[in-house]
């Protein structure tokens, strides 16, 4: 990125006390007025983002390492993303695609099925957020398979809907009390290297074993013939960046095809150029049946999708899929734009140099920190899990403590994972190595604070 022009300095710079008085008072009218259910990571507005930063109302700039959750790869005010919205807002906002259809939602389209894997003919649905997407992926399996089971994996996360709900995986903060869930939903053991056990001759458990058990329980406790879908992210996100073991994608997705099951990429959070490929899929080049986008996709505006097989998704009757904003024009000029700017940056080729800086950083730390238990992830996607010292058992407290450090440094980092005790890192594709690395070493004092703390160690506990 050394020549890449940014608007905002791309700096890390505190001049109030966090929260600052701006966001402080933000705070006391979000209490009478959003709902609590709604939380936030960071106690801080935003007023402005741009490259690696996020400028709070106060003037503190941050370093963001988490791009609001995979969304804004390209930036969060990318200028070619800001002019070609403002663009389409100029000529309308909306016409719905189900009444006055318009060029962008089929020019998305196309770009889906141009760089989605598989040179299949295909077809793609567009929604409003990740949730729709997987939902319709769902329904379009079942209309085309008449069957009615979906299995999905332990540690997933598709989203908050109804049935989305029913396939994620972790009950808080996600389903707690949001019961009854949609039924005839079927989860199966995940490959996590890091938490597997062993085989009996003391080898690790290969993906494809780990593939085999999830298939031997798929059989004995719903039969191959009555599902319709498998739906697996192919590196999990909410769920930990668990990122499977070699093999263990290929397999699951080779018996799907093999037993006549819609298999389904949930790319939502590992799409568009993040993993340090255009999907996560490409890495194994595993084709999916399905595959459901989201996040990184339109450089921060709403946009989802469902991209596949043309012989699926055109087995639904008119009329069967859709919604009033579905492929909103703005949101389809947000999209093509920011894509464009993944091809010109070459921004999977970045998320990789990002990997390697952030690998040697965070695996070098790893040698002297006990409670680092592993580093793991892929391209822009990058996650430390912390453990008690000396076992593998999570440590939540370590990693809310971490992130809190982390922020009050002026460095924005979000946690995740099934036991809460991951740090993941999704920095904005765009920023410079010298933010990166300064965010990077800001992150690693914290851990090492953290795990100085006698008040954290496991024998405090
Ligand atoms: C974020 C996410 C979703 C849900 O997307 P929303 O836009 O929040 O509805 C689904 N699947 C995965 C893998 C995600 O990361």
């Amino acid at each position: 990125m050394a020549d890449f022009a940014y608007r905002l300095p791309q700096e890390r710079r505190l001049v109030t006390e966090l929260p600052g008085p701006r966001s402080a008072a933000l705070t006391e009218r979000r209490k009478r007025a959003v709902g609590a259910g709604v939380a936030s990571s960071v106690p801080v507005y935003a007023a402005d983002v741009d490259g690696g930063v996020v400028v709070d109302v106060d003037g503190n700039s941050f370093i963001d390492l988490g791009s609001g959750i995979a969304v804004t790869t390209v930036g969060g005010s990318d200028s070619a993303v800001v002019s070609a919205v403002q663009e389409q807002v100029a000529h309308f906002t909306h016409t719905c695609f189900m009444v006055t259809p318009y060029e962008g939602y089929v020019a998305v389209a196309e770009k889906l099925a141009d760089i989605t894997p598989g040179d299949h003919e295909k077809r793609t649905v567009l929604f409003n957020s990740g949730a729709e997407a997987v939902e319709n992926a769902i329904k379009i399996a079942r209309n085309a398979t008449g069957r009615s089971a979906v299995v999905v994996f332990d540690h997933a996360y598709h989203g908050r809907t109804n049935l989305t709900m029913a396939l994620t995986a972790k009950n808080l903060p996600y389903k707690d009390g949001f019961g009854p869930f949609a039924p005839d939903v079927h989860r199966v053991p995940m490959s996590y290297p890091f938490r597997e056990g062993m085989n009996h001759d003391g080898t690790a458990v290969t993906g494809t074993q780990a593939a085999e058990r999830a298939i031997a329980q798929i059989d004995k406790q719903v039969g191959a013939h009555n599902v319709a879908a498998i739906i697996i992210e192919p590196i999990q996100g909410e769920g930990g960046f668990i990122v499977p073991a070699p093999g263990f994608l290929p397999a699951i997705a080779q018996w799907s095809r093999d037993n006549g099951i819609v298999f389904v990429a949930d790319e939502i959070q590992t799409g568009f150029a993040r993993t340090g490929d255009w999907f996560a899929c490409d890495a194994e080049d595993v084709v999916p049946d399905l595959i459901t986008l989201a996040k990184g996709m339109a450089g921060g505006m709403p946009l989802a999708a469902v991209t596949g097989r043309a012989e699926l998704i055109d087995a639904v009757h008119g009329g069967g899929l859709g919604g009033t904003y579905g492929g909103n024009p703005v949101a389809c000029a947000g999209a093509l734009a920011a894509i464009a700017r993944m091809e010109k940056l070459d921004l999977c080729g970045r998320a990789r140099e990002i990997e390697q800086i952030a690998k040697s950083r965070l695996n070098a730390a790893a040698a002297d920190i006990d409670v680092i238990g592993e580093v793991r992830g892929r391209g822009g996607m990058i996650a430390v899990e912390l453990i008690q010292p000396g076992t593998r058992d999570p440590h939540p407290e370590a990693t809310r403590a971490v992130a809190a450090k982390a922020l009050e440094q002026g460095v924005i980092v979000l946690t995740c994972g099934t036991y809460g005790n991951v740090v993941r890192l999704l920095p904005p594709l765009v920023v410079s190595d010298d933010l990166l690395i300064e965010g990077l070493d800001v992150l690693i004092g914290a851990i090492r604070a953290v795990a100085d703390a006698s008040i954290l160690t496991g024998a405090a506990r």
